[in-house]
């Protein structure tokens, strides 16, 4: 008789079929703009390690000290005695930096969505969320178990159809990634924050990919398109630009006393060990006196994108051709388009041959159609590197 999990032979095999099966991979060496992988030693086109501070010896001797006063484990939940003075500091510190009363760290990124979401909002309420949102978002609009109304990708007409829609909602919640994670686009903030303004709404923006990144201070895409007064819950993540781990949540401070006791994913789960929030505390310090480091990924990135473009690869979403004239695309991550699975694996093998990972991405991770190579730029990329990857993308076709 085959055992209770034999079904899952099946599943394997059907995704094997659809080239949509992900193996696990192993890292050698530290992340970095070159790295061995399962190894092979290659250029690294496929982190989020957007200021080159994972690797950085700030971090790591921050890290070092605090494990020799502090030890590694938290031990406990935050609001049992998992929270320490460096947590403290590191909320401390996010509040002044984000410009906003208070933080609340989360052990990652998406423990901050997935329990953010759901304790603001539930039944009888109705949540309006792009269709390109991360799936941490997705995860947290589900657990809420609220009326969720995707709006088609930075579609604004979209969005303001579905909030005339909802007159007897309790609350609404719209809800959007800043800086879309594959699609490298922004959001159209202003007129979705008018938009919520109008309706009543809470605003929720996931500057995942853009802490650190955009805007005068690096506070992220509300603050590069000047809306960050209007935007009432803002989510981030250490373990991106801030090369560390843990997610937070900055906004009123009444906002984060109630999630600190509503928060499931905040309430339920040991807090961070403390030498990764010394680490942050120090990449935020970086952040602050180092804007020559957005500014280069920056400037790095569009010409990139220029000479990519005059290639002729597809730098945008058939999504995001229909909403050209009210998104931008800018920041680090810079998508080919290449429609089916089997393209982008070919082309992710083509390159890692060469010497580039460039990592292929499939659905579920976009939509069907829309598969991509995902080349995702550094501050640690020298100009030979990303010339080298242009050689081998054209070579490649
Ligand atoms: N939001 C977005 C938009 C992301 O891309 C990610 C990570 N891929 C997360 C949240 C989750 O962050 P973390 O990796 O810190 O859990």
């Amino acid at each position: 008789m085959p055992g209770p999990l034999a079904w899952i032979d099946a599943e394997l095999d059907a995704l094997r079929q659809a080239e949509l099966l992900r193996g696990l991979r192993t890292r050698g060496t530290a992340q970095g703009p070159k790295i061995e992988l399962d190894g092979r030693k290659l250029v690294n086109f496929g982190s989020n390690d957007y200021l080159g501070l994972a690797h950085d010896p700030r971090l790591a001797t921050a890290a070092r000290l605090a494990i020799e006063t502090d030890g590694v484990g938290a031990g406990a939940s935050p609001l049992v005695t998992g929270r320490g003075t460096w947590h403290a500091r590191l909320e401390a510190a996010l509040a002044e930096f984000e410009d906003c009363e208070a933080a609340l760290l989360f052990p990652s990124g998406f423990a901050a969505n997935a329990g953010t979401i759901p304790a603001l909002i539930g039944q009888n309420d109705a949540i309006f969320a792009d269709a390109k949102n991360h799936a941490s978002l997705i995860d947290g609009c589900r657990l809420s178990r609220a009326t969720v109304d995707v709006y088609r990708h930075a579609d604004c007409d979209h969005l303001a159809q579905l909030l005339a829609g909802t007159s007897a909602a309790r609350r609404r919640l719209i809800v959007t990634d800043g800086l879309f994670s594959m699609d490298g686009d922004l959001a159209p903030l202003p007129k979705i924050a008018q938009l919520a303004e109008q309706y009543n709404a809470m605003l929720l923006v996931d500057e995942a990919h853009a802490t650190g990144v955009l805007g005068n201070h690096g506070r992220g895409t509300a603050e590069h398109l000047g809306v960050e007064q209007v935007v009432h819950i803002k989510v981030g993540t250490l373990s991106k630009a801030l090369g560390s781990a843990g997610g937070f949540v900055c906004g009123s401070r009444k906002l984060i006393n109630y999630l600190a006791n509503r928060a499931r994913s905040y309430v339920f789960s040991t807090a961070q060990p403390e030498a990764v929030a010394a680490a942050a505390l120090a990449a935020l310090e970086i952040v602050r006196t180092e804007p020559q480091r957005r500014q280069r990924l920056l400037a790095a990135a569009a010409d990139l994108r220029a000479r990519l473009a005059s290639q002729g690869w597809e730098l945008t979403s058939s999504q995001g051709k229909q909403i050209a004239n009210t998104t931008t695309t800018l920041g680090p991550i810079i998508p080919l388009f290449v429609g089916q699975p089997e393209a982008a694996m070919r082309l992710s093998a083509a390159l890692a041959a060469r010497g580039y990972f460039v990592p292929g991405i499939r659905p579920p991770t976009v939509p069907e159609g829309e598969s991509l190579l995902r080349i995702s730029l550094s501050f640690r990329h020298t100009p030979e590197m990303i010339d080298g990857l242009i050689e081998a993308l054209s070579a490649c076709r």
